[in-house]
């Protein structure tokens, strides 16, 4: 499933890069480093980032270029919370531990603001984003999170927007209600990337692009991993390899499945219209078992997407694809013109827990499962503490069980989209 390129994919965010964004050199020598990290997306280069401003030497390696993958394309939403909720967490930690991890995700949540501040680089960031409630039946759980956040993790800047004040939130009648997180918000994903590796190079670390780690071997003295022109030996090795870890460690791999999922990017739309359908430029996330999720740019152009596809990759005519439930969020954008049509894979587990922790100077970041613009960062820190020295945060990580896909890739697939359907179903009904 690893098709390298030389280029991000076709999107609105690359669109916005600048036209003399810089291309890092591939590796065309055997060099040395306290770390090696595998893979230049938010997971990676978090990590890098901050081992590199700690004082670790530093090396990233990258197949592609910087954030090619899910970290360059996503949908920009940088919303509080795992993609498996808090249950199987506080199941696994309990009450105190489990908060712990929360309290790190809302110090991620600063953090992605801060950092870009901190370093000097633009993210289009805007705060707020919203849960909203398509069907009767689930207006209930908006207050029943509102409440839980409250109690059992100390979160109470959630807030119940009713249904007769949802015009001034979404200009569409399909939403009942919704939840207002004013911590999260959005932002340009591609742009928050290059960021951060410009900062890692200024903080004394190399990034390598078109670059694949084909293999590693621990060694008395750490790791080698081998390289197509190069090698690196390093006492610690982080592999931050999301949906593309198969060929790498396939003990890894056996615990993630990669989805396809996809969005679309609107030509810029006027102002107005614009403003109507999102007067206050939250981001959106909707409630049904395949939610629908969209925002705005800076450009007024409506970023919009949803779908995955467990068994096909992804499909072929995306704006065909997407055009349907656009649609029906939006009837006043009948027949508006797709400009940006792409796609990315993400990495589930089993049970949308995130996938984090280490095995004798083997670090590992995966598991986001379709939510990881704050996830990374939070693990990140667990990740990268650990590996200077405090491991509290990794050691929470590391109490959450991941197990394999039953069956190998053959089953694991073809059950997942069955799951997947049966909560297609439960959406319609
Ligand atoms: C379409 C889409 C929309 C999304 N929307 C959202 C959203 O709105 N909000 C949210 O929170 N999350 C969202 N996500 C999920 C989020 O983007 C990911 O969870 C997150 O970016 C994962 O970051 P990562 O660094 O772990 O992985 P990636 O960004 O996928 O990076 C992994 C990198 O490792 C490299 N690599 C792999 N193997 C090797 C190797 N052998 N050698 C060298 N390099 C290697 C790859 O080339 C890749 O660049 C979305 C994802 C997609 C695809």
């Amino acid at each position: 499933m690893f098709v390298e390129s030389p280029q991000h994919v076709e999107s609105y965010y690359a669109r916005t890069l600048p036209a003399a964004a810089p291309v890092r050199p591939a590796l065309q020598e055997d060099c040395d480093a306290d770390v090696l990290i595998v893979g230049a997306g938010f997971s990676g280069l978090h990590t890098a980032l901050r081992l590199a401003l700690a004082g670790k030497r530093v090396v990233v390696v990258e197949a592609s270029r910087v954030a090619w993958a899910a970290s360059g394309r996503n949908g920009g939403q940088a919303l509080l919370g795992w993609s498996c909720d808090m249950g199987p967490l506080e199941h696994s930690l309990g009450v105190e531990r489990a908060r712990e991890l929360w309290d790190s995700m809302r110090w991620a949540a600063r953090e992605v603001r801060e950092l870009s501040q901190r370093h000097g680089f633009d993210i289009d960031y805007r705060p707020g984003s919203l849960w909203a409630a398509v069907k009767r039946n689930r207006v209930a759980l908006l207050a029943e999170a509102r409440d839980e956040a409250a109690q059992k993790w100390g979160y109470d800047a959630l807030r119940v927007i009713p249904q007769q004040d949802m015009p001034d939130w979404i200009g569409s009648p399909r939403y009942r209600a919704a939840l207002y997180d004013p911590e999260a918000g959005h932002l340009n994903p591609l742009k928050l990337a290059l960021g951060i590796a410009a900062a890692i190079e200024r903080a004394g670390g190399r990034i390598f692009e078109r670059t694949r780690v084909l293999k590693w071997r621990e060694t008395p003295s750490g790791f080698i991993a081998n390289t197509p022109d190069g090698s690196i030996r390093a006492d610690t090795l982080v592999l931050a390899c999301n949906a593309y870890i198969d060929r790498l460690d396939s003990e890894l791999a056996r615990r993630v499945l990669p989805v396809g999922t996809y969005q679309v990017a609107t030509a810029p739309l006027d102002p107005a219209l614009a403003s109507e359908l999102l007067p206050r430029n939250s981001c959106v996330i909707d409630n049904q078992f395949v939610p629908d999720y969209f925002r705005l740019s800076p450009d007024h152009r409506l970023l919009f997407g949803g779908a995955c596809t467990y068994l096909g990759g992804i499909p072929k005519d995306i704006r065909a694809a997407i055009r349907p439930s656009l649609e029906r969020a939006f009837p006043q954008l009948r027949g508006v013109e797709f400009e940006h049509a792409w796609g990315g894979h993400i990495d589930i587990s089993i049970r949308r827990t995130p996938d984090v922790g280490h095995a004798r100077g083997r670090y590992w970041l995966q598991g986001f499962s379709g939510h990881g613009v704050l996830p990374t960062l939070a693990a990140a820190r667990a990740v990268s503490d650990a590996i200077l020295g405090d491991t509290r945060l990794l050691s929470h990580y590391e109490a959450i069980h991941n197990p394999r896909f039953p069956g190998g890739d053959a089953l694991a697939a073809p059950l997942e989209a069955l799951g997947k359907f049966w909560y297609r179903l439960r959406d319609v009904v």
